[in-house]
């Protein structure tokens, strides 16, 4: 049995997967045997051809023939000669091994594809880029770290997964994941409690206890895996499984249901989401709107920024599906432990408590910042859209935020397109000098919403990331339910809301302190809405 820290509830029994690790990281050598390098990047795309071919015939399976039909065009890719056949002959012109010679090639067309303004041939680009990553892990001799040909009831196991990993994985195949680094709040484990599947983090060695195909419990309430269990065990496992399935069938009775406390006081409880799509999620749940949208997930699994009309029509599709209820929408938050391949940014020490968020948005005005608070002002027209600032520091930061959202609204206004006038903007309150200010920034902004998935870990100086020092990570610590008051004391002193969208929001022991604190709004998961509704409607 192995132990490590819980982060999404439910209980899978599966197989494992070890997902490796991938690093791609390509060395120029100077080749002296031709034939025998461009032999093995030969082999290397006959094995691609082989694992396309098996994922073609589980797509056909699995969602039809038109989604299907996407491996044949990068089939088609393995013997255009303008790109395997223009490796091939890189290696022979120039001399070089086959990672090397295969990544110029990737390089240029994904220059020449970028650059184009049609959509269809910017899908191109990403195709070559697809399949260029898949025969170069081959050549690396990293199939292992795919997962894309998964069996039914995996658990997958890894060192980390990174918030795109997470975002990638089929629910249909992977129902639990466990991994050796990480805490409650990275990002990881939030995916896993959007996707609704039991995980576990922090396991510290989980990779190296166990053997692919080996068979596995996973208890994410408890956050311990039994691996190669006996039946009875198994037994066991079944009976909870059914028990949690029945107590959530209980719960859904509460879908519909407003919440208040027991004397009376409004309190809303709504969901967090990554994709445009996890709003149904939200809804099934009960949510009672959407009290964060981390707009970073529509950045991510992409080749290149969204334009200002692919983000547009996201929002727009969030803010319909939520008629009057709130949206909030977070501007984008990259940098920690969320990256986007297309923005490369330079190394940091201290990642969390560097560029980031908001700062890296206003040094990036019009390339990035501009492009998305357009597209949301247009959506705002919609529906009840609110937007939100993340990582702010100081009244200036957020009046600085504020001037370039009056820049897009000029804009727009000339432009002769609608937008909600009074759309309200709100911060998030994640950095403890914000909530120690949050008197003076009360007076400036329609809402706050508390972070505290950060606001802990700055608070308490421990890595949310890190499980060698969760013990510290206490949400309940005096330190962080000082500032947590502070704020929203300062909110409803200016006859603000305030809300919180940290995990703490969902979190059935801290729920009863926030609630008598007077925090307006809890969001949180959509899996964790409907008990802290039961939670809510019992204080
Ligand atoms: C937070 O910091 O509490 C938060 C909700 O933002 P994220 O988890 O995306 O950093
Ligand atoms: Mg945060």
């Amino acid at each position: 049995m192995k132990k490590g820290i819980a982060a999404s509830k439910g209980y899978a029994i599966g197989k494992v997967f070890i997902k490796e690790d991938l690093e791609i990281e390509v060395i120029e050598k100077t080749i002296e045997d031709i034939d025998a390098e461009k032999k093995r990047f030969e082999s290397a795309l006959k094995e691609t051809r082989t694992q396309l071919e098996e994922i073609k015939a589980k797509a056909l399976k699995e969602v039809g023939e038109e989604k299907a039909a996407v491996f044949d065009s990068h089939m088609m890719l393995l013997d255009d000669p303008e790109f395997t056949g223009a490796v091939s002959s890189n290696i022979e012109n120039n001399k070089v091994n086959g990672e090397k010679a295969l990544q110029d090639v990737i390089d240029m067309y994904s220059a020449i594809f970028a650059s184009m303004e049609d959509e269809y041939m910017r899908e191109r680009g990403a195709d070559v880029k697809d399949v260029g990553k898949r025969i170069m892990i081959n050549l690396l001799g990293k199939a292992g770290s795919m997962m894309d040909n998964l069996d039914e009831n995996t658990v997958v196991v890894a060192t980390d997964l990174t918030p795109s990993d997470t975002a990638q994985l089929d629910k249909t195949k992977v129902i639990a994941f466990l991994t050796n680094i990480g805490g409650r709040t990275s990002h990881s484990a939030i995916m896993a409690r959007t996707l609704e599947i039991p995980a576990i983090v922090g396991m510290k060695d989980i990779t190296t206890s166990v053997k692919n195909g080996d068979s596995i419990i996973v208890d994410g309430a408890e956050g311990i895996a039994i691996i190669n269990p006996d039946d009875a065990t198994i037994k066991e496992y079944e009976k909870r499984k059914a028990k949690f399935q029945e107590e959530l069938e209980e719960l859904k009775k509460l879908i519909s249901v407003e919440t208040h406390t027991k004397d009376g006081r409004r309190v809303e409880v709504c969901g967090n989401i990554g994709k445009p799509q996890d709003v149904n999620q939200v809804l099934e749940n009960g949510g009672e709107g959407i009290g964060l949208f981390r707009t970073e997930f529509l950045y991510m699994d992409r080749d290149v920024m969204p334009t200002e009309d692919e983000q547009f029509e996201s929002y727009k599709y969030v803010t319909e599906k939520m008629g009057e209820r709130p949206v909030v929408i977070r501007t984008l938050d990259i940098g920690g432990d969320k990256k986007l391949p297309y923005l490369p940014l330079p190394e940091e020490m201290n990642p969390f408590l560097g560029y980031r968020a908001i700062r890296l948005c206003l040094d990036k005005k019009e390339e990035i910042f501009k492009i998305q608070l357009r597209a949301l002002l247009r959506a705002s027209a919609f529906g009840n859209l609110k937007i939100m600032f993340p990582m702010i520091s100081s009244l200036e930061e957020f009046l600085e935020a504020k001037e370039v959202l009056k820049e897009c609204m000029d804009e727009l206004r000339k432009e002769g397109k609608d937008f909600n006038e009074n759309v309200d903007t709100g911060i998030m309150v994640e950095i403890p000098a914000a909530a120690v200010c949050a008197d003076e920034i009360a007076k400036h902004v329609d809402f706050f919403s508390i972070g505290t998935n950060d606001l802990i870990q700055y608070t308490l100086a421990a890595d949310r990331m890190n499980e060698k020092v969760s013990y510290l990570y206490n949400p309940m610590h005096p330190a962080v339910l000082r500032l947590i008051k502070m704020t929203i004391d300062a909110a409803h002193k200016e006859g603000k809301w305030c809300g919180m969208c940290g995990e703490m929001a969902g979190d059935e022991v801290a729920i009863p302190t926030l609630v008598e604190y007077g925090l307006d709004e809890h969001s949180m998961s959509a899996s964790s809405i409907l008990t802290a509704k039961k939670i809510i409607l019992e204080k």
